[in-house]
């Protein structure tokens, strides 16, 4: 789903959990306790899932098929349908009981799962409002269960929970067993844009007709898993599904002149098209840019037409974990074929004449391209289609997501509506790898699907245009939340109903979190591998935290403990205060004897830059030859709004590798002092940790001749001190001014302590005469004041 950062969903109560945070393991102490290992935190590995983050040698989920008939009655906004439901046990527990969802109850007076936030008295009230505060509807809604019978139609016992229905089994289903039962069911259609929810229908005045989005629709397995049991915590709303994977067969009645828009593969279009659209459809396989299957001139025939005839349509999906649809003889439908990982994927969109001028042009190119960039990160897509409808929403479902981005009257947008619709097209169709394929449980983690989808997402977007205004993902735009008083914030480890403000914690938080992994701390190849295996390792399957913090170690060699603890168990912020700056330089008068060992340092040298600040994923971008923007590639993409600022700016960060040889016993004549040393000076730096979160410390360099140099330290300079740090360092150029994450990666909230400038005189250090003499070399060598003078 897509939530728009502006919207604060304030929960009544915060959880009670105990977290990390508040599990020191030397307390009182300033170390051994943010670098400490994860240890009991995480469970305990098994059989079914590995310490190294992968699936077990017994690992093992459920599976459910659904062959399903229904239909939708127009008239009364009512849908009716049977479904026969075939549930495989694959688990080595007997089952008494089988658990499903019925969503939506969610708009039931009686059946509502009754969780209840605090409301406050308005300063005024329309009629909506009224009816609301009263608690009336215009009729009732929720699912009524007609019936529930075996395979041979004898009644089986059931009970309903709120938004969940027991079905109990007349013998034991045992491991390996199968058990197939049918349900009979109707809804009444909810008026989606009144009442809220993720499907319903909207009503379009002028034109009289509706749009339905068809989720959430027909009684859903609950998952029974290794870690949990039966995962049937009531549906509140907010946090969203977890769900088995299975085989779909679903036939859909509906009004004659509608176009159906369906998870899977339609298996008659030869009898729902007509000749011409068939005819489109049959052309568009093999067509180089997005053709109208049904075009703008018939959907603007069919909205006055009104059909009264009835038209079915079936779909096939395999290995899904849900399905969804959309209806309407409003849509516009277009489609082209995309070539990812060497497959053909047909993507395609549909929408209402409403939202032409930008679906027409942008949103079958985005789907292509996300599933493109997707593929990349992850595994490749494994659907044969992909498709965006417009619906005035963002919500995702396996192959199928619902969208926004309507045009003005006059069929321009703005530029804020264009980037808004690209970015919701990009995150819903990108919802197919999270949770759709890599199906973790949305009702318990937001962020395992939310945050890492947000992640991805925001790869893609920079990925689509160097220029795109990325939301979710650049450090500093995390900043204003990561600032805010405790009691506003919780962790990411935190149950999806006790999140106060879903965006940030959910979503742009967790994103945030995996690109400071990716560009400042493990680096884009090391990141990429340990992601990448993750989303193989899981993909079909149901991951939890834990294989996700393992596998990305597993699969990296970097021991990530302390960041997991920080930024995801923990509400701590990053805030390193630049304390205090010594300088040192060389004294020239008197040369005393002295021996110090010899000893090698790696040390991170960036050529100038010339912006104050630029977003470091931008500039990495640009500067990989490998990287082809979607709107180079296809300048078709381009458009009013399309501007391209070639400002290169340069960072070189490769590690060079220092040896500081011993000293000997000799002096040096001042001639020679002044040649090695002559115009050096040593900086000594003090940082304290005042936010608590441990981060790499970036410090950029600014000398006298407008010049900067960047040194990065990384994380574990804090592992002896987790509160204060001292680093020492020499500079051949006069420094004017000194400050930390230049380029704004490391989230730190007080930017007000990061930088210093030089007011003080220097003390004087002395200079001791090598014992080995090394080689002169290349620049960049082993010897840092050679390469220094050469600077
Ligand atoms: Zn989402």
């Amino acid at each position: 789903m897509m939530k728009r950062l502006t919207i604060l969903l304030l929960l009544a109560f915060a959880g009670m959990l105990t977290f990390a945070q508040d599990i020191k393991n030397n307390p009182g102490s300033n170390h051994g306790n943010r670098f400490e290992q994860l240890g009991t935190i995480l469970p305990t590995p098994n059989e079914y899932r590995t310490a190294s983050g992968a699936p077990g040698p017994k690992y093992w989920q459920q599976r459910c098929d659904y062959d399903i008939t229904c239909e939708l009655d127009e008239p009364n906004r009512r849908l009716n349908g049977k479904e026969t439901i075939t549930y495989f046990n694959n688990s080595p527990n007997t089952l008494t009981y089988l658990w499903l969802q019925l969503d939506e109850n969610q708009h039931s007076t009686t059946n509502n799962s009754g969780y209840e936030n605090s409301s406050f008295m308005p300063k005024s009230v329309n009629e909506q409002d009224i009816n609301r505060m009263e608690g009336k509807r215009d009729k009732e809604y929720g699912v009524n269960i007609l019936k529930v019978t075996n395979a041979l139609g004898t009644p089986l016992k059931y009970s309903i929970n709120k938004t969940m229905m027991r079905v109990e089994l007349p013998q034991e289903l045992k491991p390996g067993k199968t058990f197939v039962f049918k349900i009979d069911w109707n809804y009444n259609i909810i008026e989606r844009t009144r009442f809220g929810g993720r499907g319903g229908f909207e009503f379009f005045p002028e034109d009289g007709n509706d749009l339905y989005t068809m989720t959430q629709w027909y009684p859903r397995l609950c998952v029974y898993s290794d870690f949990q049991g039966w995962q049937n915590h009531q549906f509140v709303g907010s946090g969203e599904f977890a769900l088995t994977f299975g085989n779909f067969k679903v036939a859909m009645t509906v009004p004659a002149d509608h176009i159906v828009m369906s998870t899977g593969v339609a298996q008659n279009y030869d009898k729902v098209l007509t000749p011409a659209q068939l005819k489109r459809w049959q052309a568009a396989q093999n067509a180089k840019e997005v053709t109208e299957i049904s075009t703008l001139e018939e959907a603007k025939t069919r909205e006055k037409q009104k059909s009264t005839q009835k038209k079915t349509w079936i779909f096939k999906a395999d290995m899904v974990r849900d399905f969804a649809w959309g209806s309407s003889r409003k849509f516009i439908w277009d489609a082209m074929p995309a070539m990812v990982e060497g497959k053909k994927v047909m993507c395609m969109s549909a929408y209402g004449k409403e939202a032409y001028n930008l679906y027409r042009k942008y949103s079958t190119k985005a789907v292509a391209h996300t599933i493109k960039t997707y593929s990349k990160f992850t595994i490749p897509y494994p659907y044969p289609v992909a498709q965006s409808l417009e619906a005035a929403n963002g919500m995702e479902y396996p192959m199928i997501c619902f969208n926004f981005g309507r045009c003005e009257k006059d069929g321009t947008y703005s530029e804020g509506t264009k980037n808004g619709m690209l970015g919701v097209v990009i995150h819903e169709v990108g919802h197919n790898f999270f949770p759709m394929i890599i199906n973790s449980d949305e009702r318990q983690w937001t962020w395992m699907d939310e945050g890492l989808n947000s992640f991805v997402e925001y790869l893609s977007e920079e990925l689509w245009d160097n220029k795109f205004p990325v939301g979710k993902g650049p450090a500093y735009k995390i900043v204003d939340y990561m600032k805010l008083p405790k009691d506003q914030l919780e962790p990411i480890m935190t149950n999806s109903e006790n999140i106060l403000q879903f965006g940030p914690n959910a979503y742009s938080k967790p994103a945030t979190g995996l690109n400071i992994l990716r560009e400042t701390i493990m680096g884009r190849d090391r990141f990429d591998y340990a992601f990448k295996e993750y989303a193989r390792r899981w993909a079909f399957r149901h991951p939890t935290p834990a294989d996700f913090f393992r596998t990305m170690e597993d699969a990296s060699a970097e021991d990530l403990d302390w960041f997991w603890r920080g930024w995801f168990y923990s509400t701590d912020a990053c805030d390193i205060s630049l304390d205090t700056v010594k300088w040192s330089v060389l004294n020239d008068e008197t040369v005393e004897a002295q021996k110090t060992e010899e000893k090698t340092i790696i040390q991170n040298v960036a050529k100038p830059i010339q912006n104050s600040f630029d977003d470091i994923s931008k500039i990495r971008n640009r500067e990989d030859k490998m990287i082809v923007f979607a709107t180079d590639a296809d300048t078709s993409l381009r458009d009013f709004y399309w501007r391209y600022d070639r400002g290169l700016a340069k960072v070189d960060t490769t590690p060079v590798s220092v040896t500081i040889p011993a000293s000997s016993t000799e002096g040096y004549s001042n001639e020679e002092k002044m040649k090695i040393a002559g115009g050096k000076t040593m900086y000594e730096l003090t940082f304290s940790n005042k936010g608590g979160l441990v981060m790499p410390i970036i410090i950029e360099w600014t000398f006298k001749d407008g010049t900067k140099e960047i040194n990065r330290i990384g994380v574990n300079v804090w592992r002896k001190n987790e509160n204060k740090v001292t680093k020492t360092f020499m500079k051949s150029k006069e420094v004017v001014s000194i400050k930390l994450d230049p380029m704004r990666e490391t989230a730190d909230i007080n930017e007000g302590n990061n930088s210093w400038p030089l007011t003080q005189e220097p003390s004087k250090f002395k200079l001791f005469r090598s014992k080995a003499n090394t080689p002169r070399g290349a620049a960049g060598g082993n010897n840092p004041m050679q390469r220094e003078i050469k600077n």
